[in-house]
């Protein structure tokens, strides 16, 4: 990328007067929440997405409605745009190749293709100072009778197009790897050894195209099926010495990929005493993500520079500066589940005595809206909705930040709002 400057309440290159726009491949909630960062600094954008709605499309000054690879498409988002980034680590590479030979691309298509397929990941993720977890790939039969036993249990992980838990498979024996793989349709995959985690965490940077680099916190993960559910970000996470180590992997990574815009690296803590530990230390290196990430949401509230506008900043070749948490914070996601009354005792905006006395209970309100009000009357909650209209199990609908003048507090807040939504105590 070149070391132009995109300055906020500049006029784009149309020479109409119009505001510089930045464009964003893919229309969920971190294209959303990327576009209103943006729009802040006063920038216009436009948002690419097949979907008729989507969270990003909806708030957007433009939202061009085709594929990722549809060449009119990408022709016109690189007419309007000066800058191009993307929201969806799935975003074909081929799609960044075209827009980056025509307008500055951040990430790149490189680092995305990388990231895409975790096999080309771990290699490059191996080369960070932190181990990855013992692997082996899979894109034979051969390759799979081949596989080392101490490998078992592991986890089937397909190299791409895999995410939230999605793609994966949990093998005790070669008998069930096998038929795991055969489920999986035999797609190219790695089988990575179960470690035994005694925390899970990630590290946030940004990285602009004059090498700056610039780090979040050390984020403390909790995921429920797959699924990130809860973040939690306090001065006394996790030891020190391991934070640095995180922290110091994860720029390494971001400099060996010459990576421009926000990355995400997710960490294994491995429980001590087990040989794991004793074999690989205490941090393993999992998976990074070539965007700004689920588990920094909580910079939205908690710090003075969030990482959408980092990616804004990374983009658009403006000073990156370092953030600073000004509140100890949790972070909850909402998932679709939560707009499932069954889920909440039966809590429901209409009132049980109002209710056809002929509705069964068991019956699923389409009525029902988790207890915003009693929710947000805790001090220090910030919701966040992404827009989406239809709720499903698993589907993150929002997130909800918890701020607070200490760990403790913020910890306590958050307990009493999970309690009201029906999410399982951490
Ligand atoms: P995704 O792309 O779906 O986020 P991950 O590889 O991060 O996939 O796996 C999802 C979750 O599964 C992890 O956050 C972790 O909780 C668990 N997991 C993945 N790999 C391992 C492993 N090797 N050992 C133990 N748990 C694992
Ligand atoms: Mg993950």
């Amino acid at each position: 990328m070149s070391a132009l400057v995109l300055l906020p309440g500049s006029s784009g290159p149309s020479g109409n007067g119009q505001q510089t726009t930045l464009g964003v491949m893919g229309g969920g909630q971190l294209g959303r929440m990327f576009v209103q960062a943006a729009q802040a600094m006063g920038y216009f954008t436009a948002v690419l997405d097949p979907d008729a709605i989507s969270p990003a499309g909806l708030v957007s000054h433009y939202h061009i409605q085709t594929d990722y690879l549809d060449q009119q498409g990408l022709a016109q988002l690189m007419q309007r745009c000066a800058a191009i980034t993307t929201e969806f680590e799935n975003v074909p590479a081929p799609a960044l190749v075209t827009l980056g030979a025509a307008r500055p691309t951040a990430p790149g298509a490189d680092a995305v293709a990388i990231a895409q397929d975790r096999i080309k990941e771990k290699a490059h993720l191996a080369r960070s100072g932190v181990p990855v977890a013992p692997y082996a790939v899979i894109e034979s039969a051969e390759q799979l009778t081949a596989v080392p036993g101490d490998l078992l249990p592991g986890i089937v992980k397909t190299a791409r197009l895999g995410y939230d838990g999605k793609g994966q498979v949990r093998v005790a024996s070669r008998a069930e790897l096998a038929a795991a793989w055969d489920a999986l349709k035999n797609v190219p995959c790695v089988l990575e050894k179960m470690l035994p985690l005694a925390a899970e965490c990630s590290v946030i940077v940004a990285r602009g195209a004059n090498g700056d680099c610039v780090n979040f916190s050390v984020q403390l993960n909790l995921h429920r099926a797959g699924i990130l559910a809860v973040t939690q970000v306090y001065e006394e996470n996790l030891p020190p010495a391991l934070m640095q180590q995180a922290v110091a992997a994860t720029k390494n990574i971001a400099e060996e990929l010459h990576y421009v815009g926000v990355l995400c690296v997710e960490f294994f803590v491995l429980t001590e005493g087990t040989p794991e530990h004793a074999a690989l230390g205490a941090l393993v290196v999992n998976e990074m993500a070539p965007r700004p990430h689920n588990s920094g949401h909580y910079t939205l509230d908690a710090c003075d520079v969030s990482q959408f506008e980092l990616q804004v900043r990374t983009l658009a070749g403006l000073p990156l500066v370092q953030p600073r948490q000004h509140s100890a914070a949790v972070m909850l996601n909402l998932l679709g589940d939560l707009w499932d009354s069954k889920n909440n005792g039966g809590q429901s905006q209409i009132n049980s005595a109002e209710k056809n006395p002929g509705q069964k209970e068991s019956d699923s309100d389409p009525n029902y809206l988790p207890p915003w009000a009693q929710v947000l009357a805790l001090p220090g909650v910030h919701l966040h909705l992404y827009g989406k209209l239809k709720a499903s199990k698993g589907r993150k609908m929002g997130h909800l930040t918890v701020t607070a003048a200490t760990a403790a507090q913020a910890h306590a807040t958050a307990l009493e709002a999970a309690r009201l939504l029906g999410i399982e105590a951490f």
